[in-house]
């Protein structure tokens, strides 16, 4: 995509100080020097959002070749490491990794990776009609039952009263009629999934 020499040519004297701690810091690249010599490679024409994708790859390319104190000096780096750090950087551009995102991309992947986490621990409120199990934030935060106490909740998608079958509960496939089935009627028996 960019040629190693251009990368090499536009790097020229460049020294960046401190590319760990920003990379701890997850400081967002997207307003820096990694911005213009994204611009200067990409020239005037490319939109910002290039700019910026490229000024993240090539920051995260580049921070595989600093050194131990974190500083970055391209003159210290020989044609193969530009030649490495092209190919990284056309990798990263496609599918960053976690050092090329800003801190808000970073903070916003997070967030919703715990959610995540979050609802597949707590995912135990069960609908046997629509063969689902519901996190009780999901249940609450659907539009049309916000205010939900814990003994009437139904179900977000059909309305019809959930179960709480306890935390170790795990949720069969959706298809697998037969599995709901047998679970409905030890639920309806009264069984639970507690944690032991
Ligand atoms: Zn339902």
């Amino acid at each position: 995509m960019i040629d190693a020499a251009a990368i090499k040519a536009a790097f020229a004297g460049f020294t960046g100080e401190k590319m760990l701690r920003a990379w701890r810091n997850r400081s967002p690249v997207t307003c820096s020097y990694w911005t213009f010599r994204a611009r200067t490679l990409l020239g005037a024409a490319a939109s910002l959002t290039d700019v910026w994708k490229l000024a993240a790859a090539l920051y995260a390319a580049c921070s595989e070749f600093t050194w131990t104190d974190g500083s970055f000096r391209a003159d210290t780096l020989a044609m193969a490491a530009w030649v490495r750090i092209a190919e990284h950087t056309a990798a990263y551009i496609l599918n960053p990794p976690e050092r090329a995102l800003s801190r808000g991309e970073y903070e916003l992947r997070r967030k919703a990776r715990r959610e995540q986490a979050v609802s597949n621990i707590y995912a135990h409120y069960v609908c046997f009609r629509c063969r689902k199990a519901w996190a009780p934030a999901a249940v609450r935060n659907r539009k049309h039952c916000p205010r939900v106490t814990p003994e009437s909740r139904p179900c977000p998608d059909c309305g019809h009263a959930l179960i709480g079958l306890g935390l170790a509960f795990e949720p069969p496939k959706q298809s697998n009629c037969r599995a709901w089935r047998q679970l409905e009627a030890k639920a309806r028996a009264g069984n639970r999934f507690l944690k032991p």
